[in-house]
């Protein structure tokens, strides 16, 4: 199942994704992310995606507010991966969300690291010791099995 967002139009102004001024779109292009299901049925979120002209900062494309950058997921999606992910091994939920284990990687990735970079600026935190550990492991099973018993499960938290 494939929906069409209209959303942008020619003429229209969109913020510069660098300083925020309005700007005009200096043309489009169309992108396609993988949705929740619709029923049993995949669903893809088609949409014309502004590239606007900023006389400070260039041509740049603009951020849409249902994906992440260089995600092909809406944050629906990635949210209901990453809830599957908690619960059971990542080949399983990625079995689930009928996607490969590989692209779910990348997802679960992406929000892991974003959470140790947060945990860095708090440094003196009770959990910075876990966070040098964490750099070196790419799992999620591998994070909770080093994680201490009786810590604050913050990353898990995060996922
Ligand atoms: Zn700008």
């Amino acid at each position: 199942m494939s929906c069409t967002c209209a959303w942008a139009r020619r003429g229209a102004q969109f913020p510069c994704p660098t300083c925020g001024r309005s700007c005009k779109a200096h043309d489009f292009k169309e992108m396609t992310w993988r949705h929740l299901n619709f029923f049993q049925h995949h669903c893809y979120l088609t949409a014309p995606v502004p590239r606007v002209n900023c006389p400070d900062h260039g041509v740049k494309r603009i951020q849409v507010p249902w994906a992440r950058e260089g995600s092909s997921f809406t944050v629906l999606f990635e949210q209901a991966a990453l809830a599957l992910v908690r619960e059971m091994p990542v080949a399983a939920a990625a079995r689930q969300m009928a996607v490969t284990d590989k692209r779910l990687w990348r997802v679960v990735l992406f929000y892991v690291h974003r959470a140790v970079a947060r945990m860095d600026r708090c440094r003196g935190h009770p959990a910075s010791e876990l966070v040098e550990k964490l750099r070196h492991y790419a799992e999620p099973a591998v994070y909770q099995a080093l994680w201490p018993r009786g810590q604050p499960r913050t990353i898990s938290a995060v996922i």
